[in-house]
Order: C-alpha cells, then sequence, then structure tokens
C-alpha cells in the first residue's frame, strides 16, 4: 500500500475552497451520507458572501437564465441551472427563517445580513456532518490510483473525489487565488484566458481631466457594446465610471472595443432638442439639458463636448449632431480596475474538458470543478451566486 495513502486521514470528497460553491457542494454530498471535508486557505470561509451585495447579499435572481451568463459554451450551465433553481435556493432561506426582500429586476437581499447566509450554510454543512478546516495552505496534490491524495497545513488527507471550488482571481485580499487554474492544468485541463469583471472603467488623459471633478454624479444610460446592451446607473469616480450599467457592459469590452453610452436612453434626442428649441428658444443648451441630466454633467459635457449657445441659434443639423453625441458620448476607456475591485473573473477552466450534468473532469474521474473558477460568469445581479449554488448542487450529488 501507499505509504502517504497510511498517513493520510481518508474521506470522501476533499472540497478545496469554502465559497459560496464549496459550501453548497459539501452540504449537498454531506446529506447524501458521503464523508466531506472542505479545505478553506482563508481565516474563515464565505468571506465573499459576506461582503456580498453591500453586507446583505444578493443570494440569487428569481429571473437567472442561462442568456445571463458568459461562457466560451453558453449551452454549458443550462442543464446545472436548470436542476438547481433560484426557487430552491430560497426554500432553504425560507426554511432557515432568514427574511429577504427583492430589491428590482429580479435581485433577492437579506434583509438583515449576509452573515445568515454563511450561518444557513454553515448550519447545514454541520447537520451533514461536513468537517472545515480553515486557515489550510495546500501544497502538492496527487492522483495515486483512483485516490486523490492531499498535503497542506492541516495535515495529509486521501478521497476519491476532488472538488476545486478555489474561485477566480477577483480581490487578491479576500484570498483569491490562481490555485485552481494551476490544478486544472496538471490534470490536463485547458484554462481559458481571465480578466477582470463586473470591474469599474478607467479614463485617462484628458477624459480623465474632464471627469475627475464630478466623481459621485450620477445618471440613467444605456451602455452597448459587442452586441450587448444594459440600461441602469451610471456613477462617475476618481479614476472613471462605474455603477451597474457600466459592471455590466465591462463584462462584454475588452481595451479597444467601441463602447457606447446613451446618455438619453429612451428618449428620442433630436424630437426632445427640438421641443426645447421650441418652447425655450433664448434659453442655453446647458439648461435645457440640466433638465433630463444631473445639472454639473450637463454643464461639463457642453464645455468639453458639446458647445453651448442660445437654443434658437441651433438650426436642425446642428441639434442632429448634438443628439448624437448625446445617444454616443464620445468618451473612451483607457481600461478597467482590474481584480482589485472586479466582482468577478471571466474566463477560466475550459468547460471542453467538463460534464455539464455533474462537473466532472472529461479527462480524471473524481476530479470536479465548480463555481466561478469554471468558464462560467454570471451579470451583476444574483446570478453568479445562482452559479455557485447550482454547479455546487450539480457536483454535491455525485462526488
Ligand atoms: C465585492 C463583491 C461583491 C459581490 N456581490 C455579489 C452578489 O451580491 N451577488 C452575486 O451573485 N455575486 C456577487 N459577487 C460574486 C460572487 O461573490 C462570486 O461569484 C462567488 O462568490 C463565487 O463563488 P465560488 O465559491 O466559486 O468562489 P469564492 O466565493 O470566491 O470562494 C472560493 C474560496 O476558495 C478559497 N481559496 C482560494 N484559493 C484557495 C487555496 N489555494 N486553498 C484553499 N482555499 C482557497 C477562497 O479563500 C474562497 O473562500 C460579488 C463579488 C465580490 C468580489
Amino acid at each position: 500500500m501507499d505509504p502517504t495513502r497510511r498517513m493520510s486521514d481518508s474521506f470522501d470528497v476533499l472540497v478545496v475552497g469554502g465559497g459560496a460553491a464549496g459550501l453548497m457542494c459539501a452540504l449537498a454530498a454531506g446529506r447524501r451520507g458521503r464523508r466531506v471535508l472542505v479545505l478553506e486557505g482563508a481565516s474563515k470561509v464565505g468571506k465573499k458572501i459576506l461582503m456580498s451585495g453591500g453586507g446583505r447579499c444578493n443570494f440569487t435572481n428569481t429571473g437567472t437564465q442561462p442568456e445571463n451568463f458568459l461562457s466560451a459554451n453558453p449551452h454549458f450551465c443550462k442543464s446545472a441551472l436548470a436542476r438547481y433553481t433560484p426557487a430552491d435556493f430560497i426554500a432553504m432561506v425560507d426554511r432557515h427563517g432568514i427574511a429577504w426582500h427583492e430589491k428590482e429586476l429580479g435581485q433577492l437581499f437579506c434583509d438583515v445580513s449576509s452573515k445568515l447566509v454563511v450561518r444557513m450554510l454553515l448550519d447545514e454543512c454541520a447537520a451533514a456532518g461536513v468537517r472545515i478546516e480553515t486557515g489550510c495552505s495546500i501544497g502538492e496534490v496527487r492522483r495515486d490510483g483512483d485516490m486523490f491524495s492531499l498535503h497542506s497545513s492541516s495535515g495529509a488527507f486521501a478521497a476519491s473525489s476532488l472538488v476545486v471550488a478555489s474561485g477566480g482571481l477577483s480581490i487578491p485580499s479576500m484570498g483569491a487565488s490562481g490555485f485552481g487554474y494551476e490544478l486544472a492544468r496538471q490534470f490536463g485541463h485547458q484554462v481559458l484566458p481571465t480578466r477582470a469583471g463586473l470591474v469599474p472603467l478607467t479614463l485617462s488623459g484628458t477624459h480623465s481631466e474632464r471627469m475627475q471633478d464630478l466623481s459621485g454624479v450620477s445618471l440613467p444610460i444605456e451602455a452597448s457594446c459587442n452586441g450587448q446592451s444594459f440600461r441602469n446607473a451610471m456613477l462617475v469616480t476618481h479614476r472613471g465610471l462605474s455603477g451597474p450599467a457600466i459592471l455590466q457592459i465591462s463584462s462584454y469590452w475588452h481595451p479597444g472595443d467601441a463602447l457606447r453610452l446613451d446618455l438619453l436612453p429612451g428618449l428620442d434626442a433630436e424630437a426632445w432638442l427640438r421641443e426645447q428649441r421650441r418652447t425655450r428658444p433664448a434659453g442655453e443648451l446647458r439648461t435645457a439639458l440640466a433638465d433630463a441630466l444631473p445639472k454639473r454633467f450637463a454643464q461639463r459635457l457642453c464645455e468639453a463636448w458639446l458647445g453651448n449657445r442660445p437654443m434658437r441659434q441651433y438650426d436642425d443639423r446642428g441639434l442632429d449632431e448634438i443628439a448624437a453625441q448625446l445617444r454616443h458620448w464620445p468618451i473612451v476607456a483607457s481600461g478597467t480596475e482590474g481584480y482589485r475591485t472586479a466582482e468577478v473573473t471571466l474566463g477560466g477552466v475550459d468547460t471542453r474538458g467538463l460534464s455539464s450534468t455533474t462537473m466532472e473532469s472529461r479527462h480524471v474521474p473524481g476530479l470536479y470543478f465548480i463555481g466561478e473558477v469554471v468558464d462560467v460568469t454570471g451579470w451583476l445581479g444574483g446570478y453568479n451566486f445562482q452559479w455557485a449554488w447550482a454547479s455546487g448542487h450539480a457536483a454535491g450529488q455525485v462526488a
């Protein structure tokens, strides 16, 4: 017998990463009577759950559809999402007496605190007999015969199933690491290029100088890029642009891509400007625009981009040119704030190497990848946790 095996504590399932996906998988496998050990690198589990949704965890979205996810294979997420739905997670939340509310667009938040969601997952894990080791640094991982052996600061462990739930690269200060990608490569999996998603965009040069002092100004816009559009708020920051519309579109934007920001979404800008000219011919453009946009923002638009004359001095062509700039504000993003502030990591373990029903590796029996480490990334609004629950549940049924 292999000596490492004799020295190891034996389990049925080792789960690396005690985040949303790892805890869900652990409790699901534990409920099936499997002996499960969760190995978490940080000092406590579920740190991202705790900080999510401004401390109230936007734990799901009732409108979750495969279309709300980005992946090189848009079909991959369908099976897991269909078999563990927002209603399933809500049922667990309700069973634990956690009060919640819908904020907007199907986004469900805790009334009180994200801590309750972590507590619920820990209670479920405890009831299912799951053991959890925190502050655990993982060394070598090997496959010997049909068993995985893993050396860590908490000891040596062996199990027939190894579930990788170590998340993406976002927010390194919260324990994010490239562990899952390295392990995937070690076992022959392709890892698609990763980049920051749901992240503020940065401005540089004159664009930055023009906007910097407007930090804190927010307005509704429609952001479009590469065939995708989001209508929601944009927030000007010290470094550039943020707010839900910008975070959403950031996942579809690569440096150099055309980004279209419509500052008067849903408004026929040409007709509206003509109406302003008719009703207030002596009024200046910036005063008219201040009726539709925040005053300081309207003023800056006129100073830096549009000019400013009394409305009666514009002919139809002049107004149409202004309308075109309002519909497609000629601002140029220089980059993103990167993983430091990104909510998610796009790309990751290539789904072509995984079963979409179980998340199991097609190359290595007993090896599973779940949650954000996989090349499936949701929109802003509770979709990423729903993917973590659904993929964790899928693996937890078989691991
Ligand atoms: C600020 C912020 C707010 C967010 N808000 C929301 C929201 O409201 N709604 C929503 O749906 N999504 C939200 N997200 C996204 C969501 O948190 C993630 O998509 C989700 O947590 C992914 O779950 P996961 O289990 O795959 O990864 P994680 O939750 O990141 O868990 C991975 C775990 O693995 C551990 N780990 C990493 N490397 C190792 C290692 N080498 N050894 C051992 N352990 C390791 C980490 O410490 C971590 O605990 C937010 C993200 C951020 C950053």
